[in-house]
């Protein structure tokens, strides 16, 4: 008895010891850090901020992350940080939101690096480079090697500071209205299709345009284009491509993993707490695999349905398309490297890291991919 009173007695010393020790650690980290009281004040402020995109306002993957962004970074601020998110013409056109972020109108933008081409051409690697990375790989480049920096690089100048916000996983080659059986029928073709695949569809003899996408449907059903591509099946759908063209070739060359953009006005960013500049960071790396995650459950399920309709031909690029679209696509793509000191560096960095990451896929994504096929 008389020895388990000590060994009680003990514990509590023990623990009342340890108590005490912890409680004056504490006071002495506030005494250290309290010299000042601006992150007492910063930690009250709530922050409202406005993000503008390129979507229409809600569009399924696109235009939803954003708006999972804006409720997850308000939910871990506990209200501190709201953004409000501005649908492509609310605010500012949809093609102006890096300007409207990079000037302060709006303290983020949700787009894609590829629409700045002729601010700084090099931003195209960011988004999707043609026979380029998919988005498992362009994530790993971006966040483990060196990719995010370089980005960083190109961007602050305009007083910017990118992050990636969403992937797309491959896209789809796109709707046609005439059939491609070779490199023949790219001539002449009127084709909605932005970026570095633009460029190589236009060297092929294509008249390429970028519209917005909110504008594709009625260019594509009037004719006044005769092909467009967008993402998948699962936004295609969405904005009803099916019912303005009938051929639906794949796969996407041209955006074989495509990166979003958000975009954070620097000095606004700056300007925030530490803590809420980490939630920001975390959330959009959380948007950012969300997004692909979505895309790939959801395309599984719209290509069902689009092919529901018999009129909808599926069809595979053939062959020797392919091998001269990957030809003209490594040209544009090598010319762009030399279009600046910047370009040039970030193309040594992604092409080494493609080329070693094809090296590795072989033998773990694709070789289980081509196992699984096996009967
Ligand atoms: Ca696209």
């Amino acid at each position: 008895m008389l020895n388990m009173t000590l060994k009680k007695i003990t514990k509590i010393i023990v623990v009342g010891t340890a108590l005490l020790f912890l409680t004056s650690c504490s006071k002495t980290d506030n005494a250290a850090s309290g010299s000042t009281q601006t992150p007492a004040v910063a930690a009250q402020q709530t922050y409202h901020w406005k993000l503008v995109t390129s979507w229409p306002k809600n569009f399924p993957g696109l235009g939803v992350a954003p708006e999972r962004l804006a409720t997850w970074v308000k939910e871990m601020s506990g209200g501190r940080l709201q953004v409000k998110v501005y649908g492509a013409g609310e605010l500012v056109p949809a093609l102006e939101v890096f300007d409207a972020v990079s000037r302060g109108t709006a303290e983020m933008g949700h787009s894609g690096a590829y629409y700045w081409k002729g601010k700084a051409p090099e931003a195209q690697f960011f988004s999707s480079v043609p026979f380029g990375l998919n988005a498992q790989e362009m994530n790993a480049w971006l966040h483990y090697g060196g990719g995010l920096e370089l980005w960083q690089e190109v961007y602050e100048p305009f007083g910017l500071i990118p992050l990636a916000g969403g992937n797309s996983g491959v896209q789809m080659a796109g709707w046609f209205n005439k059939e491609i059986n070779s490199i023949e029928d790219i001539k002449g073709l009127k084709m909605r299709i932005p970026g570095l695949g633009g460029e190589v569809m236009t060297r092929l003899g294509a008249l390429t345009e970028n519209l917005p996408g909110g504008e594709i449907f009625t260019a594509l059903q009037t004719g006044r284009i005769d092909a467009t591509e967008w993402v998948g099946p699962y936004n295609d759908l969405a904005f009803g491509l099916n019912k303005a063209a009938k051929f639906y070739y794949y796969p996407g060359w041209h955006e074989p993993g495509t990166t979003m953009e958000l975009t954070v006005n620097k000095k606004s960013f700056d300007a925030l707490p530490k803590d809420l500049q980490t939630i920001l960071t975390v959330a959009a790396r959380a948007v950012n695999q969300d997004m692909l995650d979505e895309y790939t459950a959801k395309n599984n399920a719209a290509l069902k349905q689009l092919m529901e309709n018999s009129d909808i031909q599926l069809r595979p690029l053939p062959t020797d398309v392919l091998e001269k679209l990957k030809e003209v696509s490594d040209q544009v793509v090598l010319e762009l490297s030399e279009t600046n000191p910047n370009a040039k560096r970030i193309y040594k960095s992604f092409n080494e890291f493609r080329s070693n990451v094809i090296d590795y896929h072989k033998i773990s994504e694709q070789a289980f991919i081509n196992a699984r096929q096996t009967p």
